[in-house]
């Protein structure tokens, strides 16, 4: 059990739900999955994290929030309205909150980002530094995904984000709204105010990676995070993935501790792709280059990661590429081997054909 935190700022919204009780088990189990402790009193749920508290009355139909600082209290009536969003949907949930920062306006999840340097890795991955402002936030929560705002071709000059009465991000104007896609934050220095991203840069009309291509210093993008659960600990892994995924395999191996054991395949095009990953771990890495086979259609990555036995112990599977991919995956671990939702993540970071996957 965690110790109860400081709670110095609090506030509430009411929960005009008619059907609460419906929806109320997978509100929880979404809340604990971003590693609250959970408990019941009566007709009250409480929730408590590490950055702050959150509870659901059942009863009296109101949400509660409190944390210490600005940054905690916004991250729960994220996480709260995000959950009450999502799961009761149906009802079209008009989230309110009362109490502090009630009127804030500024988004604390956003920033905006000055590209200051790019360079290719390899020929179809380009890493881009970007400079920012009070970046603390991006080390904290556990989440180490950000989703980026883009400007197109028919929205050259987007206005960014701000803070809804939900709690949530609003958008100030539907005609200059940005387009979103989900990138990893392959390294963070907050001391100099830089955050690095590796760009695959993939066939096809395409937003991101569009964007990637022709990117220079002095370009402004936006940046919400971070987003994204915390990888569980383990003294195992068994890992994959594809370029996509490659970016935050590639910084697990970087900071997970020296003694971590296991297995990580890595899908790439070719032998080209290969890249150096300062491994500080005694996790085995195996490079699978499709040598021809399109992106997304073959089926070895998900062959390898089937075909090793899982061990006893402290163990964690981590999964991400394409999506097909990871439903096989995901069907064999939690299938087949029976492994629970706490001892594996096997996540579809793209699907062929499918625009903007995840960046909703
Ligand atoms: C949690 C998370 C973290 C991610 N981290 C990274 C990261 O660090 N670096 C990174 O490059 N990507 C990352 N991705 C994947 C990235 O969000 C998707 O590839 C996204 O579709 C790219 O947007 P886009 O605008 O380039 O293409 P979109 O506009 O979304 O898609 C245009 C077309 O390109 C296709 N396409 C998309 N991705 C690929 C691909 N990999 N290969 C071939 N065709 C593709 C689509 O199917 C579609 O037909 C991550 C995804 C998630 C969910």
């Amino acid at each position: 059990m965690r110790e109860a935190s400081v709670s110095g700022l609090a506030c509430e919204a009411r929960l005009n739900l008619r059907n609460l009780p419906h929806y109320i088990d997978r509100i929880s189990d979404r809340l604990q999955s971003f590693d609250a402790d959970a408990s019941r009193e009566g007709q009250r749920l409480d929730f408590r994290f590490a950055f702050g508290d959150a509870s659901l009355d059942m009863e009296r139909l109101v949400m509660r929030a409190n944390a210490a600082d600005r940054d905690g209290l916004a991250r729960i009536k994220d996480l709260l309205a995000t959950a009450v969003e999502v799961y009761a949907k149906e009802e079209s949930p008009e989230i309110v909150w009362t109490g502090d920062l009630a009127e804030e306006t500024r988004l604390a999840q956003f920033r905006e980002m000055v590209v200051t340097q790019v360079g290719d890795l390899t020929r179809h991955m380009r890493r881009i530094r970007f400079a920012g402002e009070d970046l603390s936030r991006f080390a904290k929560f556990g989440g180490m995904h950000i989703r980026m705002l883009f400007p197109t071709r028919d929205v050259p000059d987007p206005l960014w984000p701000v803070l809804g009465s939900n709690g949530l991000p609003g958008w100030p104007s539907d005609d200059r709204r940005p387009a979103a896609r989900v990138y990893t934050i392959r390294a963070l220095d907050v001391e100099m105010g830089i955050i690095e991203v590796d760009f695959l840069i993939h066939p096809g009309d395409s937003v991101g990676a569009r964007w990637a291509m022709q990117a220079a210093p002095g370009m402004k993008i936006g940046m919400m995070g971070p987003v994204g659960r915390r990888v569980r600990p383990a003294s195992w892994y068994l890992m994959g993935a594809d370029e996509t995924g490659l970016p935050a395999l590639a910084r697990m191996l970087e900071t997970l501790p020296a003694e971590t054991k296991g297995v990580a395949f890595i899908e790439i095009a070719d032998d080209g792709e290969r890249q150096v990953v300062d491994n500080a771990t005694g996790i085995e890495v195996h490079w699978l280059p499709r040598n021809g086979v399109p992106a997304g259609l073959d089926d070895r990555l998900a062959r390898a990661i089937r075909s090793v036995a899982w061990p006893t112990g402290s163990a964690f599977g981590w999964f991400a590429a394409e999506a097909a991919a990871a439903t096989t995956v995901r069907e064999h671990w939690r299938g087949t081997l029976a492994l629970g939702r706490n001892e594996t993540l096997a996540a579809a970071y793209w699907r062929r054909g499918a625009v903007g996957l995840m960046a909703g």
